[in-house]
């Protein structure tokens, strides 16, 4: 199983889109294994946003990333890396396919409501990033036997 990091955006927050999101994510089978809402540093905000903090948007991006606490997650499934990016959709909220969480609630490049991880080397960092090992649990559900093949649980 993978595990991914996922942020619940303040465009996601001020517009009541939490259990929305939460929702999708849970009916598809996503276990979640972290989640707090923090208030996001400056230091925080250019490590994550790294390869961004040289575009003349990263002073809004920044901004519009403190406007409000966000929610952070580490959800775990099966291929769970790339299927939260597909369930996120295309980075632009016009362009995000309907059907996708960008693609059914935003109409924006930068408020576009959710962070997903994209790749699996960059969700280990950055889950180490937003969660302390004790913020983490390792559980199962019955639900497990019901969401996965006997030979997918692994
Ligand atoms: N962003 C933006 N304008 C752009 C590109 C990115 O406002 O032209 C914002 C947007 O909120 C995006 C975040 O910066 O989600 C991180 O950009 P990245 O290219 O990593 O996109 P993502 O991985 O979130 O799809
Ligand atoms: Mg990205």
């Amino acid at each position: 199983m993978q595990q991914t990091l996922i942020l619940l955006k303040p465009s996601a927050i001020e517009r009541g889109l939490v259990g929305e999101i939460l929702s999708r994510l849970e009916k598809k089978g996503l276990l979640i294994v972290g989640m707090k809402m923090i208030q996001l540093s400056d230091e925080l905000i250019e490590a994550h946003y790294a390869h961004l903090v040289n575009k003349s948007f990263f002073p809004i991006l920044k901004e519009a990333m403190q406007k409000t606490p966000v929610i952070a997650m580490c959800v775990k499934g099966k291929e769970a890396v790339r299927l939260v990016r597909e369930m996120a959709g295309a980075t632009n909220g016009r362009n995000a396919t309907p059907g996708t969480i960008r693609g059914d609630y935003s109409i924006s490049a930068m408020k576009n409501l959710i962070h997903a991880s994209d790749s699996l080397t960059n969700a280990q960092i950055e889950i180490q990033r937003f969660f302390t090992p004790n913020e983490l649990f390792n559980y199962q559900t019955v639900m497990a036997t019901a969401l996965y093949a006997f030979d997918e649980l692994n």
